[in-house]
């Protein structure tokens, strides 16, 4: 009987502790700066504490950790306190969210969306306000793209081609703000929904056809060209609902930030995300 009890309490204590852990300030959510100082803190008032009695700073330093490791954080507020008074450009650095945010800065050899997409005839000057519109034969092609994309379900095949990734190995995993590609855990790409990735996908099967350079151009010159383009999207590509933008905050681990947003109307699918600076 008495071991019973001791193995329901063992397998009870993982729960237990699990109801202090704050999932959505740790882990991959975990933002560092606060990390950073509430560690200092805890060092800080752990050390002052000794001085008093070594026993108490030993036993604040150990339930500091705890809470740090569990909670994200020691001091209550400190995410929003980061937020506010660090300068954004450090939480840049440490914010993992990839929205606004390219994974590699734009090299001096890449080429700009807009030339390119100009060259391809993928994009025009409107014919009746001064502004870029989608050639109307590239669109037709797009759509028709992006319905193969979706029938055959090639997202996986199209992605580790383009990846020049093994597709066995490739995982794709859902969240709610964003849509990853991983490999062994390592992430290889993030768009803000399947819906965006399925347009990316088709229209980088129209361009490798229309521009003859596309398949020399890099990876990372390809995506940014790629996003650039959803900007044209009128028609969500997974249920055909209609695309409107507007201006929204977005908190992210350490920051938030002011973003220009498209989204479906019907199936609330994010198909893209642009920091205002
Ligand atoms: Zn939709």
């Amino acid at each position: 009987m008495k071991q019973n009890n001791r193995n329901e309490m063992s397998t009870e204590l993982p729960g237990y502790v699990d109801r202090f852990r704050q999932t959505e300030y740790v882990g991959e959510n975990r933002c560092t700066p606060c990390t950073i100082v509430n560690v200092t803190i805890a060092v800080v008032v752990s050390t002052a504490l000794t001085f008093a009695a070594i026993p108490v700073g030993i036993a604040f330093f150990v339930f500091s950790m705890a809470a740090i490791y569990l909670r994200g954080y020691l001091v209550p507020g400190t995410p929003t306190l980061t937020k506010t008074y660090f300068p954004d450009w450090l939480l840049r650095i440490f914010d993992k969210s990839e929205i606004g945010a390219p994974t590699e800065a734009p090299k001096a050899s890449d080429r700009e969306p807009e030339e390119v997409l100009t060259e391809a005839s993928v994009i025009e000057t409107c014919e009746e306000i001064d502004d870029l519109c989608l050639d109307n034969e590239f669109q037709t092609a797009w759509q028709e793209s992006m319905e193969r994309v979706l029938e055959d379900g090639a997202e996986k095949s199209d992605l580790s081609r383009i990846l020049g990734a093994d597709e066995e190995e490739l995982e794709f995993e859902e969240h709610e703000s964003a849509f990853l590609a991983r490999i062994d855990g390592h992430r290889l790409g993030q768009w803000e929904s399947h819906a965006a990735l399925v347009a990316d996908l088709a229209a980088a099967r129209e361009l490798s056809d229309r521009y003859g350079d596309w398949d020399e151009l890099s990876v990372d010159n390809q995506s940014r060209i790629l996003s650039g383009l959803r900007i044209f999207l009128e028609t969500c590509p997974e249920c055909s609902g209609t695309i409107t933008a507007e201006q929204e905050t977005v908190e992210s681990c350490c920051r938030s930030m002011e973003v220009v947003a498209a989204t479906c109307e019907d199936c609330d699918a994010r198909i893209l995300e642009v920091e205002q600076n």
